[in-house]
């Protein structure tokens, strides 16, 4: 029995190497990644429901490895917020984003760009002037920026993070709460963090049109961002019959592969000229 004991000790500590060694891998990669400019910012557009009008779009990234595979935000986001790395990747996709909606705006589409941001990027402090610095250089005005933050910010709860968001709003730009209704849903930090829209998450939306209770939670969402005066954006939308439901309980704007998958920018760009 001892033997087995130790036998299983091994394995689970040989799993930890791994798992350490690993996590050590993908830090020393994202720094190369850093350096080497492997990251890509690809988009999806905003729709406005009653009219099918292209509002704007969000930036999400992408790391293209220099093989060509494409990595998801998911394999990485994470790890970059834990080793502090994500405060490197997010200036980058603040500039890049601002930058890529005034090349929009130069063609004569006048869009707005949504930005994610983590927690861990307002922990260096250097978020609003990175944001002003590229807003000047790309000669673009504050309102065409949304920022999105999610619930998890709120957890946070130190004033650092507050003021430099309040700083951000006082300057014309605009906060969303992302994945609206899966985290620490306080109303209070909505008004707090003068939030001005709700992005109602995917999982209310995905399978509405056959579950009503899925229903009612939207319809709630969405009722009560109209008593707030808040804006609401439903995400994850993927049929017609889901995006006429959701026009029929008032939502306005809407996100999902029913319009189009996050693209690179120069096919973005292709979709907003038809
Ligand atoms: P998110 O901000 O909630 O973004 C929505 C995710 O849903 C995106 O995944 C998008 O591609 C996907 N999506 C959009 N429409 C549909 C649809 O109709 N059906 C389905 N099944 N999915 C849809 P993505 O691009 O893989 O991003 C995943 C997450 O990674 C994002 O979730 C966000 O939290 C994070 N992320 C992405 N880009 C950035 C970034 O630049 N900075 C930071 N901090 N986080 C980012
Ligand atoms: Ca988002
Ligand atoms: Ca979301
Ligand atoms: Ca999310």
């Amino acid at each position: 029995a001892k033997e087995d004991h130790d036998a299983g000790f091994k394995i689970y500590e040989s799993e930890m190497d791994a798992f350490i060694r690993d996590r050590l891998r993908l830090i020393k990669e994202l720094k190369i990644a850093i350096e080497q400019e492997q990251f890509q910012l690809w988009y999806q557009p905003k729709v406005e429901l009653s009219s099918g009008k292209i509002l704007g779009a969000e930036s999400l990234i992408r790391w293209v490895k220099p093989d060509g595979k494409v990595i998801s935000p998911f394999h990485f986001i994470s790890v970059a917020e834990e080793s502090g790395l994500i405060a490197d990747i997010g200036n980058w996709v603040i500039t890049q984003s601002i930058a890529d909606c005034s090349r929009w705006h130069q063609m004569g589409f006048e869009i707005s760009v949504a930005i994610n941001l983590s927690p861990g990027q307002f922990r260096r402090g250097d978020i609003v002037s990175t944001v002003s610095k590229a807003l000047n250089y790309a000669e673009l005005a504050p309102e065409y920026v949304e920022l999105e933050i999610t619930e998890s910010l709120f957890v946070e709860d130190d004033n650092s993070t507050k003021d430099q968001l309040d700083m951000l709003v006082n300057r014309g730009m605009s906060i969303a709460i992302d994945d609206f209704g899966t985290g620490y849903s306080n109303l209070n930090y909505l008004n707090k963090f003068n939030a001005s829209t709700l992005k109602i998450d995917m999982s209310f939306i995905r399978n509405m049109t056959n579950d009503k209770r899925q229903q009612h939670i939207v319809d709630a969402i969405v009722q009560m961002s109209k008593a707030m005066g808040l804006k609401n954006v439903a995400e994850g939308v993927e049929d017609e019959a889901t995006s006429t439901l959701l026009q029929s309980l008032g939502c306005e704007v809407a996100q999902g592969y029913f319009w189009s998958k996050p693209v690179p920018f120069e096919e973005f760009v292709h979709f907003l000229k038809q």
